[in-house]
C-alpha cells in the first residue's frame, strides 16, 4: 500500500515536474504568439496608413488579403478592414447590371470618366457569379474599361473568385470598406444577370440602375419582375442612328410598364432614359438623375436608414450561411443526409420529417 502510494506520489511529483517544463513552453509559445500577432498588427498599420494616404498598391494588396483562403493572410486582411471601418470616405454606391453585350463596361467607362472630371475618385468592383463557377468570368476581362482604367483618379477590381456566391458578395463588400478608406467617393459595382447576382449587388448599394437595349417590342418579355422593382433608372443603351426610334419605343414600354410598380420606400420615381455609352451621349443626364437620387434620399433620411438595413440584412445572411456550412459539415450530417435522401426516395419519409430528423441529429451531436 505505502509503496503504491510511494509510487503514486513520485509520479504525481514527477508529473509536476513535467507540467512545469511544459508551463515554460507554453509561455514561450504564448510569447511567440505575441510577437507575432505584433508583427501582424505592425503589418496591418502598415496597410492602413497606406490605404489611407490612397495607395492603391496596398489597397489592391489589402483585397487580396481579405480574398485569400490562407488564414493568416485572410486575419491580416480582417485586421485592415476592422481599422478601415471608421476611417471610411463618405461615398456614393451605385450598382448597374445588364446582361453580357448591353454595354456595361463601356457605360461604367463613360460615366466613370464623367465623374473623375468633376474631381471626384471611382472605384469599379464586380459581382460576377461565372467566377464562382469557374476560374473564368464574364466580367474580370482586365482589357476593358482601357480608358478609365488609365486614369489615376480610378480604381478598377475584378470580381473576386469563391466557391459560392455569399463568398463573392463578402468579399466584394469588403472591398468596398477599403476603397472608401482609401478615399474613393464613388464606387461602381458592377453586375451580370445571372442566379442572385444581381439581388445581391443590389443589397450593397445605395442606386441600382438597369441597362437595357431595345428590342422588337418585346422589351418586357424575359425580363424578371424583381428586376424592375430594384431598378432605380433603367437606361436604354446603343440609343443613337437606326436605333433611336425603337430605343423610344421601348423608353415608353418601360416607362409604362413601372407605372404598375409599388412605390419605392425612398421616395423616388425611377425614370427611363435613352444613352449611347459608346458615342458618350446621355450620360450627364444618368448622373444628374443620379445627383437627383442622392440628393433626395440624403434629405429625407432615407439614405442613412437603407444603410442601416443593409447592414442588417448582411449580419443575418452572414449568420444564415455560417450556420448553413456548419450543418453540412458536421460529420453526422455528412454521414446521415445521403440515407435521409434515399428514404425521400423510396417515399419512406418526407422532406421535412427528413430535415427534422437531420436537425436532431445535429442538435444531439452538437450537444454531446
Ligand atoms: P458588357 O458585356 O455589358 O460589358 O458590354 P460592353 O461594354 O463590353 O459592350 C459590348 C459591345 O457593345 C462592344 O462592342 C461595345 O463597343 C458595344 N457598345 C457598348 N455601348 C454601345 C453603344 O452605346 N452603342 C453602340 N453602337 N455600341 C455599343
Amino acid at each position: 500500500m505505502a509503496v503504491f502510494f510511494m509510487a503514486k506520489k513520485t509520479k504525481k511529483s514527477a508529473l509536476q515536474e513535467i507540467q512545469g517544463v511544459s508551463q515554460d513552453n507554453r509561455l514561450n509559445a504564448k510569447l511567440v504568439k505575441n510577437i507575432s500577432l505584433k508583427k501582424s498588427q505592425a503589418k496591418a498599420d502598415s496597410y492602413v496608413r497606406k490605404i489611407l494616404e490612397g495607395n492603391t498598391v496596398a489597397l489592391s494588396q489589402a483585397i487580396t488579403l481579405i480574398e485569400s483562403d490562407h488564414s493568416e493572410r485572410f486575419a491580416l486582411g480582417q485586421e485592415i478592414v476592422r481599422q478601415c471601418l471608421p476611417k471610411a470616405a463618405q461615398s456614393i454606391r451605385i450598382g448597374i447590371t445588364g446582361v453580357p453585350g448591353v454595354g456595361k463596361s463601356t457605360f461604367i467607362e463613360a460615366l466613370g470618366i464623367l465623374y473623375t472630371q468633376k474631381k471626384h475618385k471611382v472605384a469599379v468592383l464586380a459581382v460576377d457569379p461565372s467566377s464562382s463557377l469557374s476560374k473564368g468570368s464574364i466580367l474580370g476581362d482586365k482589357t476593358r474599361m482601357e480608358a478609365l482604367s488609365r486614369d489615376n483618379r480610378a480604381y478598377i477590381r475584378p470580381s473576386p473568385t469563391g466557391n459560392h456566391l455569399g463568398g463573392v458578395a463578402r468579399k466584394t463588400r469588403e472591398s468596398i470598406l477599403l476603397c472608401e478608406a482609401a478615399g474613393f467617393d464613388v464606387i461602381i459595382i458592377e453586375t451580370v444577370g445571372v442566379g442572385q447576382s444581381e439581388t445581391i449587388a443590389h443589397s450593397m448599394v445605395d442606386f441600382f440602375l438597369l441597362l437595357k437595349l431595345a428590342g422588337a417590342g418585346d422589351e418586357l418579355q424575359g425580363i424578371k419582375r424583381g428586376i424592375i422593382e430594384m431598378a432605380d433608372a433603367i437606361v436604354i443603351n446603343k440609343a443613337e442612328a437606326d436605333n433611336l426610334q425603337p430605343a423610344k419605343l421601348a423608353q415608353k414600354a418601360f416607362q409604362n410598364a413601372l407605372h404598375f410598380y409599388p412605390a419605392k420606400e425612398s421616395g423616388w420615381t425611377p425614370k427611363v432614359l435613352l444613352a449611347s455609352a459608346l458615342q458618350q451621349q446621355g450620360i450627364d443626364a444618368v448622373a444628374n438623375e443620379i445627383d437627383a437620387f442622392f440628393n433626395l434620399t440624403k434629405a429625407s433620411g432615407y439614405f442613412e436608414k437603407h444603410r442601416m438595413q443593409q447592414h442588417s440584412y448582411w449580419l443575418k445572411e452572414t449568420i444564415q450561411q455560417q450556420l448553413e456550412e456548419q450543418f453540412y459539415q458536421q460529420a453526422e450530417i455528412v454521414k446521415n443526409l445521403p440515407l435521409v435522401v434515399k428514404k425521400i426516395e423510396q417515399k419512406k419519409l418526407t422532406a421535412f420529417e427528413a430535415a427534422e430528423i437531420l436537425f436532431t441529429i445535429y442538435q444531439e451531436s452538437h450537444e454531446s
